[in-house]
């Protein structure tokens, strides 16, 4: 079992599958990016042996991530090898975070390797808003994908980034489309990571503020859910949707977190707020 210096027990791994992205958002990466050398980044062969470690280790749940990690070439291979681990070890829950824009080719491949539940980024349902933040075209392709994604039977969370002057006046129309669409909805403050071109500082909204906005036009009912994962979640009575509320600069969550990291050169980081990482390269 995987036991941290607090005692936690690690059951929840995140897995970076590749830094690279087709999009650039602004409090993400800058324009310009500079990604790593290819030989730097685990094999998929690597990254599967890494996977099935930490499952025999006791992980039950993992999140394939990035970059975007349905840039990375045959990814849907890794997502097809550890599906055939689901229920037969101690994996139940083989799930990604994407931006959308390949969905529309992958999903159907997806909910075949076994995924059954995946979050995808969408920060703004405006195009003109959208270019701005991704610094890419793609609104359409993301929602096609996201269209994809429900048909292929994937139950959906949508992950919105809040960002003050730029989607704050979204959110109630957020909640009526996830609503209708069933979809959880997942709103985050930025965090000082990565780097990016602009001054975060100047579009870092406390979700303090939109919560107690949001509480002006809808019944939120504080849910007792613990995922494992960040997030803090309400149900929104006049739609019955779930909304989650992941809040690391304002008010922190630490203590009921039981999620470590992998990076996609083999670093493990036992948190996203801290650099202090094992090296795990070397025995991949
Ligand atoms: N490319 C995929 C995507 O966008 O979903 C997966 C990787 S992305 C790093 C994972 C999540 O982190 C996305 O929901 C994204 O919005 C969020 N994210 C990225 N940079 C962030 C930041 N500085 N603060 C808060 N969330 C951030
Ligand atoms: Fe790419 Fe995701 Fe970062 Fe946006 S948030 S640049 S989609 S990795």
């Amino acid at each position: 079992m995987l036991i941290d210096p607090f005692q936690r027990k690690i059951s929840y791994v995140r897995v970076s599958v590749t830094d690279r992205c087709d999009f650039r958002c602004t409090y993400c990466m800058s324009e310009d990016m500079e990604f790593l050398p290819k030989k730097d980044v685990l094999s998929l062969e690597e990254l599967d042996r890494l996977c099935n470690t930490f499952i025999d280790l006791g992980v039950k749940k993992l999140r394939i991530t990035g970059g975007e990690p349905l840039v990375r070439k045959n990814a849907l291979s890794l997502f097809e090898q550890l599906g055939k681990d689901l229920n037969k070890t101690n994996l139940k829950e083989l799930t990604l975070t994407t931006n959308g824009n390949n969905l529309e080719k992958y999903a159907d491949q997806l909910f075949e390797s076994g995924v059954r539940r995946i979050n995808i980024s969408l920060d703004t349902l405006k195009p003109k808003i959208f270019k701005t933040i991704t610094r890419k075209d793609n609104f359409d392709s993301v929602l096609r994908g996201i269209e994809k994604a429900k048909k292929a039977g994937l139950s959906i969370k949508i992950n919105t980034v809040a960002l003050r002057g730029i989607n704050d006046g979204e959110f109630d129309d957020f909640i009526r489309w996830c609503g209708i669409n069933k979809f959880t909805l997942t709103l985050i403050e930025t965090m000082p990571m990565g780097e990016v071109d602009s001054d975060r500082r100047k579009t870092f909204l406390p979700l303090s503020e939109v919560y107690e906005d949001l509480k002006k036009r809808w019944t939120l009912e504080e849910l007792k859910d613990n995922t494992g994962g960040p997030a803090r979640y309400k149900l929104v009575k006049e739609l019955n949707t779930k909304l989650g509320l992941i809040t690391p600069m304002s008010h922190n969550f630490c203590m009921d977190c039981n999620r470590v990291r992998l990076s996609c050169t083999g670093k493990l980081y036992m948190c996203l707020g801290q650099n202090d990482s094992v090296d795990l390269k070397a025995i991949a």
